[in-house]
């Protein structure tokens, strides 16, 4: 099969099985067996990921995905191997010296339930979602596939190559958990090109954006505050409230300064709390995100949020546990790594028009790897291929895989030639 056709094919049996962060069993063997089969060297679970850095996972969702996975024939010397831990690296060396090049490529889905309108690709073509409330809704789906089809591209015009490759498929970018893990394992700390991209965003058909810099600094913390119970009416004052604690914080958070020293925002997205009406409420959680355009930016909303908490467990005498489950920082890049993508977009055939990017809102935890590669004298620089779309995260985000995939794979083919060409033009 050409390998549009197989990446299109490919991208559409994620998108079928769409799994959420930490729990992409799946999508982690079928990589892996790709790899291999393309005559890869792969390495899964605790080789992928330092479980020491490990940021919101859920034990109980992993053993229901592990089972779920071997229901679906994932055999269960893999899951064995994976030690409870998602993400593949595929390495492959073409046997002559030359750089040593790595991209990342995402791998998990969001909590979306999938339109179900005739209308959308998906329900049309037959490969809507059969995991009821989640759904490919961001194009992770179409990242993996695309990595699939560069390992292919790789080894298929290895003479013509040098040096050698490192395709990092990422678990849990939803929520920037999955990068921190890979990062710390030093995956690419040898690297001499590292490179991320992402569909869409600002991106349409027909648009390529190159970005140098942006993405906010971003941390996602989860907030319990546990109070002491009492009944409602007859011993009020024996109560201390959780619920009360944590509306005040969020009032509170809502206040938290603005900085001269860059754009920030705080989302407060989520706050339950308390057992029943007559009932002094014990627990209460906030889930809540920081972001800042600079790491000192997020630091400082940060900061504030320990404060604020301390305070309104204090004033209501409960007690208080602050979890950071997410981390995310600023995009670092390099002029050589954007020169290149700049290049490289100009031979693309389907990208009429190539953006430019320095500020970019949301965020992205492949800066975490940038920022790590790029300290350990890396260049790279972050891409957007185009989409047409209404918004990510939405139950009818589609990525037109027929009209935008291939120039996203030629778009990489010809990243590797400039990169890790022989003949470089
Ligand atoms: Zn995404």
């Amino acid at each position: 099969m050409n390998i549009f056709e197989e990446a299109i094919q490919t991208r559409r049996k994620f998108h079928s099985r769409p799994e959420e962060g930490w729990t992409e069993f799946e999508t982690s063997y079928l990589v892996a067996d790709r790899l291999k089969t393309l005559g890869w060297k792969v390495a899964v679970g605790l080789d992928v990921i330092d479980a020491e850095a490990v940021l919101g996972r859920d034990p109980e969702l992993v053993q229901k995905a592990m089972k779920r996975a071997a229901s679906q024939g994932v055999p269960a010397e893999f899951l064995e191997r994976t030690n409870g831990y998602t993400g593949v690296i595929g390495t492959f060396d073409t046997g002559r010296k030359g750089p040593k090049t790595a991209f990342r490529f995402d791998m998990d889905c969001v909590q979306v339930q999938e339109s179900n309108d005739e209308n959308h690709l998906p329900v049309k073509e037959g490969f809507v979602s059969q995991i009821p409330g989640l759904m490919h809704a961001c194009g992770h789906d179409g990242h993996t596939a695309l990595g699939l089809s560069l390992a292919r591209w790789i080894g298929e015009n290895k003479d013509e190559l040098c040096g050698s490759f490192v395709l990092i498929f990422q678990p849990a970018e939803e929520g920037t958990r999955g990068a921190a893990p890979i990062a710390a394992k030093g995956w690419v700390d040898d690297v001499d090109y590292f490179f991320a991209g992402h569909c869409g965003m600002y991106c349409q058909k027909g648009e390529i954006g190159i970005c140098s810099g942006g993405f906010f600094a971003t941390s996602k913390l989860d907030i319990r505050f546990t109070g002491v119970p009492s009944h409602a009416g007859a011993f009020p004052e024996r109560g201390r409230s959780a619920l009360s604690a944590a509306c005040s914080a969020v009032m509170m958070m809502q206040g938290i300064s603005r900085t001269s020293q860059g754009d920030s925002r705080i989302s407060i997205g989520k706050l339950t709390a308390g057992e029943g009406r007559n009932v002094t409420p014990v627990h209460a959680l906030i889930q809540l995100e920081t972001r800042g355009e600079t790491e000192e930016v997020n630091e400082f909303l940060v900061n504030n949020v320990r404060n604020i908490v301390k305070g309104a467990a204090e004033a209501y005498e409960t007690k208080y546990e602050i979890k950071i489950v997410g981390h995310a920082t600023s995009l670092m890049t390099t002029p050589k790594g954007v020169e290149l993508l700049k290049k490289t977009a100009s031979l693309v055939e389907g990208y009429g028009k190539v953006r430019t990017f320095d500020r970019v809102g949301g965020s992205e935890d492949a800066t975490v790897l940038f920022k790590r590669a790029v300290e350990h004298g890396a260049d790279g620089a972050f891409f957007m291929w185009g989409v047409n779309n209404q918004g990510h995260h939405k139950p009818d985000f589609d990525l037109q895989d027929v009209e935008t995939m291939p120039p996203a794979i030629l778009f990489c083919q010809n990243l590797v030639k400039q990169t890790n060409g022989i003949n470089k033009n």
